[in-house]
């Protein structure tokens, strides 16, 4: 189907952002067309289905590098026992409990919520990182069939950690990984793992060898609290990032998220094998964890992304804590006002492309059609020259009208086309209590 987006601002992202007024992007099918003046494409593609985008601004489809789909329950939910007084109490009184007590049709609610949310936020590519061991076997076929039906795009993979059962998930994963393989542009597939200090040399050395084998890259939590950093200094001496690089988890399609606690010698592994952080600004500031030095990280040359662990999934709000974060972090208002937007639009994009063997993240001609339009009435001229500006204050507060991906529109008239919202919702308000009360 060819449509015509037809009629707004079209921010093209990219290596060289255009900013193009009363512009028309068009999509044939799961890629764009063309990009031009509106009364020019009107009669180029005259036939093409019509989507008025007067008023709106039209970008990219934003990318989230890393969430926690299952974690949509544990909204409103009183945490069982004393509050946790730090990082591992966290895991322990709540997600390592919530993720335990998740059953089949709580593991698909806690994926459809988060993606109509997505829907909702214009982010149309996820990097999920699932656990749920009572539902383990299938999980991930489950939320592939959740995201196909939402119609974004994701990359999937199981926890897998000592903490339960030694080497749990690593069956699941394996099982995915084969049946995925690449990929189709659509699902893709890595190696999941919770954390370094909750896997053992053995279980990380059999799922490196799948990963490998298959060609995929693995994603895990590096170095979140300093007891992770702590842990690997103890058991195997050596810190964090280490310890995983000897054991062949690094590389440029792995994900070694957060990398809170880790000194400068790491940041040159992570640079030196081009392996990808990921940065959750929200997430590190609610379990206070501590602050990721991601400019620096930068500095080195490492590619840091930036995901929301399972907060949200508005990867604007994400981009503006993160500048302000690391402007406050330094002391400087000088900084971050480049590099948190870099995060989102350049470096996700090509986290992504190493996932999925696609260039997302600019709209162009031939790239995948995935588009976020977002109602927008500048009130200062806007153009290439002071877009980050618009992106920062103004983006961040306006709303997405419109999703589309592949092609597809997902939302339109901030109504959702795909999922039904309000089904979904009072499901789920229905099973939450159940599954509070299995904690
Ligand atoms: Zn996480």
């Amino acid at each position: 189907m060819t449509i015509r987006f037809e009629n707004g601002i079209v921010a093209t992202l990219g290596s060289e952002n255009r900013v193009l007024w009363n512009s028309t992007v068009v999509t044939d099918g799961e890629n764009v067309a063309a990009i031009g003046d509106a009364g020019e494409m009107a009669k180029r593609y005259p036939d093409a289905e019509v989507v008025d985008c007067a008023g709106k601004i039209i970008l990219p489809g934003f990318i989230c590098t890393h969430h926690h789909f299952y974690s949509t329950m544990a909204r409103g939910m009183a945490p069982p026992g004393e509050p946790a007084s730090n990082f591992v109490e966290v895991l322990e009184r709540l997600w390592w409990k919530l993720d335990y007590a998740l059953h089949e049709e709580d593991v698909l609610l806690s994926a459809q919520i988060p993606l109509i949310e997505c829907i909702r936020n214009g982010t149309t590519t996820v990097i999920d990182h699932h656990a749920s061991p009572s539902y383990r076997d299938g999980s991930l076929d489950l939320i592939e069939s959740a995201v196909r039906e939402a119609g974004l795009r994701a990359s999937l993979c199981y926890e897998v950690s000592d903490r339960n059962v030694p080497g749990a998930g690593i069956a699941e994963n394996e099982r995915f990984i084969k049946k995925v393989g690449k990929g189709d542009g659509q699902i893709a597939a890595m190696m999941g793992f919770h954390a370094s200090f909750t896997v053992s040399d053995e279980t990380v050395e059999k799922c490196v060898g799948i990963a490998n084998d298959a060609g995929v890259g693995c994603h895990i939590h590096v170095a979140e609290d300093m007891a992770d950093r702590e842990d690997s200094l103890a058991k195997y001496g050596v810190p964090t990032v280490n310890r995983l690089h000897n054991l062949g988890l690094s590389g440029e399609q792995s994900i070694f998220v957060h990398c809170v606690h880790i000194d400068e010698s790491e940041m040159d592994i992570l640079a030196d094998t081009n392996t990808i952080v990921v940065h959750n600004p929200e997430s590190n500031m609610n379990n206070a964890v501590g602050v990721t030095k991601v400019l620096k990280m930068l500095d080195k040359g490492v590619l840091v992304g930036l995901g929301t662990d399972g907060m949200a999934s508005d990867m604007l709000s994400q981009m503006r804590v993160a500048y302000l974060l690391h402007r406050l972090d330094n002391l400087d208002p000088r900084v971050a006002f480049m590099e948190a937007p870099q995060l989102l639009l350049q470096n996700n994009a090509e986290i992504a492309e190493r996932q999925f063997g696609l260039r997302m993240g600019e709209i162009a001609e031939g790239r995948p059609a995935d588009l976020a339009i977002m109602d927008y009435h500048p009130p200062t001229p806007l153009s290439e020259a002071n877009f980050l500006g618009h992106f920062i204050f103004g983006l961040t507060d306006a709303a997405v009208d419109t999703t589309v991906c592949r092609g597809e529109i997902l939302m339109k008239n901030k109504e959702i086309l795909s999922l039904d919202e309000e089904r979904i919702a009072a499901r789920s308000r229905e099973l939450a209590p159940e599954m509070w009360k299995r904690l």
